[in-house]
């Protein structure tokens, strides 16, 4: 090859890998839905990458940019995924699907995921992958994330792979002034008191939680046990994760959770619907099948036919459990947060934010919360401006039907909208 023709072929790959500067996007005639303040309103939105620049009652003379008819259709912010672990899908009998960050950052795009939060995988990649997207150099949805898991010497996340532990005060201090230098969106602490594996001492917990709290990052607790929300209150943790597999959250137990301002993101679907994904027609979902290969769909189906009637009453009555807990929290008025554990067995990235938001309406949360637990509430948490709103994020969903009337319609989705750029 001659380095002329080397050197056009150079050029067109430097093109097609160079950001594209988004112009302006005018959505017309939609119905806005913004669950920061639960209202409905017929404006046009105006956007470009910086973020939603108005909402305006008529279309201006002489616009220049990208317009959009979308008469009929609903519009709600874009998604953000609370919990997840942006590696791939598990499925059943090893059947895994392993994409890693960046092909799952445009996976989940496509299920209305405009954003997630990783609460643990490879610190290295994690931190290189954020730092190329906030470049502009890779697209997909938008990453947060904790970098690590800070646990107890052999505790839980160490036996996925590497991970930061703390056995002193001064090491808790040194592991977050660390992930604090590199701009971890958020601290993640494993209590797993009662459990099988070594557990971080409320001591540590508090002291790691302290230290967050002067690096201004927020912690979000795993928990397993009753007593590991006890050790997260006490600590002044800002959010625990997972639902207790003990026993259920009391009412008194919620009520305290809600006077400390203890945000939960109860990972429900994650801990319900490896059983629906088995034996009901939850995988059928035109949805479903387009984000996951086939092979995890098919593996769920043969994994019914292998389960015993005891695997199943077990089932059902850890299902029953984590539902007394929902009941308690949902009455206790406490801030509930969509997130997925994606990467677990039970779930596939993207779809299962869609569960969980269902999940959380069965559990007596009105259509406008669930909706506010996945959009504008995880906002407030990651800091960023919420709703529809000018000055918010130009990431939208644009439905077919109004997942107000019924939350499963979050799963019509018309189009996307990431950073004001039109996704499918
Ligand atoms: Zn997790």
């Amino acid at each position: 090859m001659n380095l002329i023709k080397l050197a056009f072929l150079l050029c067109i790959y430097c093109v097609s890998v160079l950001p594209v500067v988004a112009g302006q996007l005018l959505l017309t005639n939609g119905t806005l839905l913004d669950p920061s303040d639960q209202s409905i309103s017929k404006q046009h939105l105006l956007l470009d990458e910086t973020g939603i620049i108005a909402r305006l009652d008529s279309v201006p003379a002489n616009f220049a940019g990208q317009q959009l008819d979308i008469s009929g259709k609903f519009v709600i912010p874009g998604l953000i995924d609370m919990h997840t672990h942006a590696f791939g899908n598990r499925g059943p009998n090893a059947q895994s699907e392993i994409m890693g960050p960046g092909t799952t950052a445009q996976v989940v795009l496509h299920a209305g995921v405009t954003g997630f939060v990783d609460l643990f995988g490879n610190e290295e990649q994690l931190f290189e992958h954020r730092r190329l997207q906030q470049q502009g150099l890779i697209a997909g949805a938008d990453i947060y994330t904790s970098l690590s898991c800070l646990t107890a010497p052999g505790g839980h996340c160490s036996q996925f792979g590497k991970t930061r532990t703390i056995a002193s005060e001064d090491e808790a201090k040194q592991h977050i002034a660390e992930l604090a230098a590199k701009q971890a969106d958020v601290i993640k602490l494993v209590s797993t008191i009662g459990g099988s594996l070594p557990s971080l001492s409320p001591v540590f917990l508090k002291a790691s939680v302290d230290e967050a709290k002067k690096q201004g990052i927020k912690t979000i607790v795993h928990i397993h046990t009753l007593a590991d929300i006890d050790s997260a209150i006490a600590a002044g943790a800002d959010a625990i994760t997972h639902l207790p597999d003990d026993a259920a959250i009391t009412a008194e137990l919620a009520q305290r959770l809600a006077a400390n301002k203890v945000v939960v993101i109860p990972t429900l679907a994650c801990d319900t619907d490896e059983y629906e994904f088995m034996f009901s027609d939850v995988l059928q979902s035109a949805l479903a099948k387009q984000l996951a290969a086939p092979r995890i769909i098919q593996g769920y189906q043969k994994a019914a036919s292998d389960m015993t009637p005891e695997q199943k009453q077990q089932a059902k009555q850890r299902t029953e459990k984590y539902y007394l807990s929902m009941k308690h929290l949902v009455a206790a008025d406490v801030l509930l947060l969509s997130g997925t554990d994606a990467g677990n067995y039970g779930t596939l990235q993207g779809f299962t934010v869609h569960r969980e938001m269902e999940k959380f309406v069965a559990s007596g949360l009105t259509t406008w919360q669930a909706l506010a637990s996945a959009t504008s509430a995880a906002r407030q948490f990651l800091g960023k401006p919420a709703g529809l709103q000018a000055g918010a994020e130009a990431s939208l969903v644009i439905l077919d039907s109004s997942p107000i009337e019924d939350i499963r319609n979050s799963q019509k989705i018309f189009a996307v909208v990431h950073k004001a750029k039109l996704i499918n």
